[in-house]
């Protein structure tokens, strides 16, 4: 039985995180989307906790191989108490390189046994962000190639006038 564990703050959700999310599927019999009450790289989110929750669970219904929970707290601590093997993260270009990989060695330097995996998504993906799909949406911009439909109408909600 091997587990990983998807951590990230999802805010909201893009058809790029959903890329890397069936790939890891096809490495590891269970995957848990753990999404971060919040980090160093977001410190305020447009979602909440529980709407990023939600809105995941959606996403994921179908996937009976995945789990989607809540982190709050260390990463590492939470894959430890999950018995997880690895912890996968997306890389889409180098910009996000430097940052994976401080995170990755450190986290390798508390938990020796947990493997970080990085996946790379579709090339259709690589330039797609949650940040640059809330600026989208924010201006007013279509999204709809970018995310799920109700992901679309969730970021509607947040901007409607
Ligand atoms: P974080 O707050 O850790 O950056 P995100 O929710 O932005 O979390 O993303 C979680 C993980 O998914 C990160 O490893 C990020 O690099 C990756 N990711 C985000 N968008 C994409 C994408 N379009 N393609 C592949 N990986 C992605």
């Amino acid at each position: 039985m091997r587990l990983a564990i998807y951590p990230g703050s999802f805010d909201p959700i893009t058809n790029g995180h959903l890329d890397v999310i069936e790939r890891a599927c096809r490495l590891f019999d269970e995957l848990i989307v753990a999404v971060a009450l919040n980090d160093q790289k977001h410190a305020t989110t447009l979602f909440s906790i529980d709407e990023r929750l939600a809105i995941l669970r959606e996403a994921c219904r179908e996937n009976r191989k995945v789990r989607v929970a809540k982190l709050d707290g260390l990463l590492v601590n939470f894959a430890r108490a999950n018995e997880a093997c690895a912890i996968v993260r997306g890389l889409r270009a180098v910009s996000d390189f430097e940052f994976e990989f401080q995170m990755a060695l450190m986290n390798r330097k508390m938990e020796p046994d947990i493997e970080t995996i990085f996946m790379m998504p579709k090339e259709d993906y690589t330039y797609l962000s949650s940040r640059i799909v809330k600026e989208i949406a924010r201006l007013g911009g279509n999204v709809e190639a970018f995310v799920p439909t109700y992901v679309v109408k969730a970021l509607r909600q947040k901007f409607v006038k």
